[in-house]
């Protein structure tokens, strides 16, 4: 067979292939780029386990009309222009591939205004970029993503997903993360016409522990020490749970990295080692930790979905987790708040 060019609309299905397993990570591609658009509020109605349709409303600062198109285009991005932007990048997006790789397995309409424009617009797309023709449309400022019948063109991808229910509890949990990670945005999550979550953006300390309660549950905050450390340009912040709270399972643990909720293997080897006196073999310690640093010392850039990330200094980090939780788990007093540093 001779080599030929690959149409678009499949290229664009090669990528979904990465960032879209399931309803919820389409739902954490565009709740993370109402974060980047500067939204206050984010509300997400999702139908049948966002296999019939996920649709996602911000007030960010919304698309210019002339934008539309390139949106929806592959390895576009108002996000990052240079590679020493991507080295220094503090925005959750900048690869340019969330909106076409969605649309090209999804049916999609885009509509968006910004402060200046006189109305907003709207496209429909079908991942293939042809045609696009923005309609005016009565949206208010900000964006509004449908996306609607997840893979109902790529049978093999449909046939991976679970129930209803299953498909909803990941989107469900995906929120409640994200939203530990931004209490200054608010949450509406509705499925199938029913409220699930309707958290108001946070202002005050008491608010703040009040969104951390209804997530991980009121008895959290009671039973975990208040952490805030800080060295060699590193910063933990956050909540560890007493070893005697700890869990079965490894499900209520919550680690941001410049905002960004990472699984990390030397993350978990940091925590897993601090708790290791502590905790009896087979229980895993509660936490929901900040961890902050220059931008420039972490590549977000290591996976498809920036569920991972690398360390420029690994060992440092790695250590100084260790130093911060085992220092908090040596000195247990709920409630606690003194800040030392280590
Ligand atoms: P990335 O986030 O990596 O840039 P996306 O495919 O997710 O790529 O989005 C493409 C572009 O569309 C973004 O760079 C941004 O300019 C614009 N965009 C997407 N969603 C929104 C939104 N909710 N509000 C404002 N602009 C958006
Ligand atoms: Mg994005």
């Amino acid at each position: 067979m001779r080599i030929h060019s690959l149409p678009t609309q499949l290229v664009n299905q090669i990528a979904a292939g990465e960032v879209v397993e399931r309803p919820s990570s389409v739902v954490k591609e565009l709740v993370e780029n109402c974060f980047d658009a500067g939204a206050t509020s984010v509300a997400i109605e999702i139908e049948q386990g966002g296999m019939r349709r996920i649709k996602i409303r911000d007030d960010g600062c919304g698309i210019d009309k002339d934008d539309l198109p390139l949106a929806l285009s592959r390895h576009a991005t108002s996000k990052i222009a240079t590679l020493d932007d991507l080295e220094h990048v503090s925005t959750m997006g900048f690869r340019g591939e969330a909106l076409p790789s969605i649309s090209s397995v999804a049916r999609l309409t885009l509509i968006s205004r910004t402060e200046a424009a006189d109305c907003a617009w709207r496209v429909d797309a079908d991942g293939s970029e042809q045609n696009f023709d923005p309609k005016p449309d009565p949206h208010p400022q900000g964006t509004t993503v449908d996306v609607r019948d997840l893979f109902y063109n790529t049978p093999a991808r449909r046939k991976f997903l679970k129930t209803e229910k299953t498909e909803f509890g990941h989107i469900e949990t995906l929120i409640k993360r994200m939203a530990l990670s931004r209490f200054d945005i608010g949450f509406a999550l509705t499925h199938n016409q029913r409220e699930v979550l309707n958290l108001k953006p946070v202002t005050t300390e008491v608010q703040r522990e009040q969104r951390i309660a209804g997530i991980c549950g009121s008895e959290f905050i009671d039973n975990s020490v208040k952490i805030d450390f800080e060295a060699s340009g590193l910063q933990l912040t956050g909540w560890v749970g007493l070893p005697t709270f700890s869990r079965s399972q490894q499900d209520m643990q919550f680690f941001y990295v410049n905002g960004r909720l990472i699984k990390d293997k030397l993350v978990s080897h940091a925590v897993k080692q601090a708790y290791q006196d502590v905790l009896y073999h087979g229980r895993h310690p509660v936490f929901v930790l900040y961890l902050n640093l220059d931008p420039a010392l972490v590549d977000v850039n290591a996976h498809p979905a920036k569920l991972e990330v690398r360390f420029r200094e690994g060992r440092l980090v790695h250590d100084f987790l260790y130093r911060a939780l085992h220092r908090s788990l040596a000195d247990l007093r709920p409630g606690s708040q003194e800040q030392r540093s280590v």
